[in-house]
């Protein structure tokens, strides 16, 4: 397959939804680089995206104070200047916001942008929120949606589940985004990573057993998952989904679901847009009434604007302390 013009892909995808994992294994080629939540490098808002660790852990990597200090509307061509053998960068940040104008500015440039969004069902998410001891799945799963369905022009979705249980999904992808296929592609972990943040449950399988990475991210992911250290060796290095044994939570999704009618239209716009067209049922759903209407939008993106900036000169002026 032709790769010759460079391109972004972004990733979408609601809190917990695999777009970490999603994202590497996308970008396990030699001609593909993996961002991660690289908005959170610009717009800091939790205390570790100042002065953060690069995915390849090692603490001479220069890739992301580069990326900073050349500012985000360079962020794509810095890298391409850095890793000329790169022709896909491939960016999890996620957020609505960012993608929408990173997409502007890619496209006045002439560079390439495409987009795919992975989503866990309501009761999968409802999981990975248990799991963290989390409340507000409903919330998080209705507005990011809506939100990723006004800003985001032409997508396609991809389940969690089917792409951690079919490889042939990975196929489909693949040329969906026009990026070489190779058997294998799935062990993202052979490839060196600079990802940025994410989801450490994805990130540990980056490092060997013992090395400084797998210590800290699986203590991060024992801490907030409550896995044991024997359970996550088990894991290593390995794609795996895990059904939702959980009685009383899909009661409780089910009932969530009978109540708002929003839940299981999105399902089914989602699997109608799936990279596979598995489905015509969602041809039914009107994507004009789900979409966040735009004054909403507007002030999401204006809330969400001022709390950036409130936080981005706090995490600033903690990035110039830590540093001085
Ligand atoms: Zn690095």
């Amino acid at each position: 397959m032709k790769t010759k013009m460079k391109k972004v892909i972004f990733i979408g995808g609601t809190s917990y939804s695999g777009s970490t994992f999603f994202d590497m294994i996308l970008a396990n080629d030699p001609r593909g680089f993996s961002c991660g939540e690289v908005h959170a490098l610009f717009n800091p808002y939790r205390p570790h995206h100042i002065n953060p660790l690069c995915g390849c852990a090692d603490n001479r990597c220069q890739v992301w104070s580069r990326a900073l200090k050349n500012g985000k509307k360079n962020l794509y061509s810095t890298i391409f200047k850095l890793f000329p053998e790169v022709r896909f960068i491939v960016d999890s940040s996620k957020n609505v916001f960012w993608i929408k104008s990173q997409t502007k500015h890619l496209l006045r440039n002439g560079i390439e942008c495409r987009n795919v969004l992975i989503w866990k069902s309501p009761l999968e998410l409802a999981c990975s929120f248990r799991k963290r001891n989390q409340i507000g799945w409903e919330k998080e799963w209705l507005v990011y949606h809506r939100l990723y369905f006004k800003a985001v022009e032409s997508w396609k979705a991809i389940r969690y589940r089917d792409f951690t249980m079919n490889k042939e999904v990975l196929k489909n992808v693949c040329a969906y985004l026009a990026i070489p296929y190779f058997p294998g592609k799935e062990n993202y972990w052979e490839k060196k990573h600079h990802t940025l943040f994410g989801n450490a449950s994805a990130k540990i399988h980056l490092y060997k057993k013992d090395s400084v990475g797998y210590k800290r991210e699986g203590e991060t992911f024992g801490k907030i998952l409550g896995r044991s250290h024997s359970n996550i060796e088990e894991t290593h290095k390995s794609i795996y989904y895990k059904p939702v044994d959980d009685q009383s939570l899909e009661d409780s999704v089910t009932q969530k679901i009978r109540l708002n009618i929003h839940l299981s239209e999105i399902m089914k716009l989602l699997n109608y847009r799936d990279i596979s067209d598995r489905s015509s049922d969602g041809h039914t759903v009107e994507i004009s009434k789900l979409r966040m209407p735009l004054i909403l939008f507007k002030m999401r993106a204006g809330k969400g604007l001022f709390i950036r900036w409130l936080k981005k000169y706090k995490y600033r002026i903690m990035r110039y302390l830590k540093t001085t």
